[in-house]
């Protein structure tokens, strides 16, 4: 079976939307990204750091999802990576209210020997740092895909940069994609990322859906409208995990593949959205999946005469 390397935060996030607001409950890139990623047939290994503090069961719940856990690290006397943000009413716009690095701040991921020899390695939201020592183990790779936050961009641009550049994927959401480039359009934006590295480039928008660029050539594909978005948080996350997921277990990295894997990543994010947290996220069935699919493809299916 084909194999996919994640690498990102397992985190604390304590969330507020209209809607509500939670306590500490489990969060982090790494988390949303390997629980899309494990419904596609490859063997997905998580890589990542918690605390002393991280609960058994949350470790647990990965592996009988069919996540592979030897690389994440438990710092005993440490704490778990913890992340606070507030949505305004638009539910596409937050503020993040803390960011605790904890056992992140001096985290060096190892990634176990059975997966250094996977094809796709997805690199989620943590320090471009950690990401590269990822890039150094996994010599086999064929598909590097990275997603990124104008955290990174304001603290750590020039290994962030690093990182690019030696990357085949970049997926950043808009406003981020502006920050990095400097240009307000986004066919500029994702020309001048092109330039830096990545030979494909996704930009989020939210709710409005997602581009992929690659050449002259551009993608999109919609957000599915919900009756109900109750907490916004993962959704890029979870994305990124589908795209990676349906590409590393169909082994074709063309463009045209691209394609479905955003459609695929896109189904994903709609339910991620609905509920606090990882909690949709972890009931969905192989039914929903498929029917919502269907609904994507009627969405955007049109003849011109
Ligand atoms: P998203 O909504 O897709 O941007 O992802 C939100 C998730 O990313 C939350 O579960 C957070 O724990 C995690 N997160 C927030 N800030 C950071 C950061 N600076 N680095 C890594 N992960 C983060």
């Amino acid at each position: 079976m084909s194999k996919l390397v994640v690498v990102g935060t397992v985190a604390f996030d304590a969330i507020e939307t209209p809607f509500g607001k939670t306590d500490k409950i489990l969060g982090g890139a790494a988390t949303f990204i390997g629980l899309s990623a494990s419904h596609f047939n490859t063997e997905v290994g998580l890589v990542s750091v918690v605390g002393g503090d991280f609960p058994q069961e949350y470790l647990e719940m990965l592996e009988n999802r069919g996540m592979n856990t030897d690389g994440i690290e438990v710092v005993k006397d440490g704490k778990t990576f913890y992340w606070s943000g507030r949505y305004h009413n638009d539910m596409n716009t937050r503020d993040t209210l803390a960011t605790e690095l904890n056992v992140l701040a001096d985290f060096n991921p190892v990634v176990p020997d059975n997966f250094k020899d996977a094809e796709v390695v997805m690199l989620g939201n943590l320090h471009p740092a950690v990401q590269l020592g990822v890039i150094e183990q996994t010599p086999a790779a064929k598909l590097i895909i990275l997603d990124t936050m104008n955290f990174w961009m304001d603290s750590a641009l020039d290994l962030l940069h690093q990182v690019i550049a030696k990357v085949d994927v970049i997926t950043i959401n808009d406003e981020e994609a502006r920050q990095l480039s400097g240009e307000y359009s986004l066919v500029n934006a994702a020309r001048k990322i092109q330039e830096m590295g990545p030979k494909y480039v996704v930009i989020k928008k939210g709710e409005h859906g997602a581009l992929l660029f690659h050449e002259e050539n551009i993608f999109f594909a919609p957000a599915l409208p919900l009756e109900e978005v109750f907490d916004p948080t993962g959704a890029g996350d979870t994305f990124a995990g589908g795209f990676a997921g349906f590409l590393s277990a169909s082994g074709d990295y063309s463009f045209e593949n691209m394609k479905r894997a955003i459609i695929y990543g896109s189904n994903f994010a709609s339910f991620c959205v609905e509920k606090f947290g990882t909690e949709r996220m972890q009931s969905i069935t192989k039914d929903e999946i498929n029917t919502r699919l269907e609904q994507f493809k009627a969405l955007t299916k049109f003849e011109l005469n």
